[in-house]
């Protein structure tokens, strides 16, 4: 296990998070005043894909442009901290679907830890930036590939030889 301390270029000063950790199988991801941290599986089975979206409710949600996000089992995701410190606002006005999307928030500082849609039961859609090592960003956790391409901001660029996918692209099944 690596730690903030004992690296601190893969573990940049981020919020008030000092006890982020990787290993081969699996990463912490922890919100910008530390008090909700969950660990994440870095392969399969528990790690299922990796992807940039561009969808209105991604901007809308995490106030930015795009979302990079992954998708991840329940059975392989848990909590070390802070369950009890989310708030969850859901809504099933924007998904294609017409499901409900929740989103789970920390209730100290607002960062967005995950999504869980009603379409895609016992999994959820992490968002990458709370992953407190970030090396992995450019490995195991390196978008595989990008949807709703089509709604994408004009200056932003497409990440090199990753899938350019309409909509779901290849999750609409
Ligand atoms: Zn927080
Ligand atoms: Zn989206």
């Amino acid at each position: 296990m690596s730690t903030a301390a004992a690296n601190p270029e893969a573990f940049p000063l981020q919020g008030l998070t000092s006890d982020g950790w990787s290993n081969e199988e699996e990463a912490s991801a922890t919100c910008a005043c530390g008090a909700v941290q969950m660990v994440i599986p870095l392969k399969a089975p528990g790690l299922l894909n990796t992807f940039v979206c561009h969808c209105s409710d991604c901007r809308k949600v995490s106030a930015s442009m795009f979302a990079t996000n992954f998708t991840s089992l329940d059975t392989h995701t848990r909590f070390t901290r802070g369950e009890d410190n989310l708030t969850v606002f859901s809504q099933n006005k924007t998904t294609a679907t017409g499901g409900t999307m929740s989103n789970s928030f920390c209730k100290t500082c607002g960062t967005l830890m995950f999504r869980a849609g009603s379409v895609a039961p016992g999994t959820k859609f992490m968002r990458g930036g709370i992953i407190d090592d970030h090396r992995l960003h450019d490995t195991m956790l390196r978008p595989g590939v990008e949807i709703f391409s089509e709604h994408r901001a004009g200056w932003v660029k497409p990440v090199d030889g990753v899938e350019q996918a309409k909509g779901m692209g290849p999750f609409s099944k």
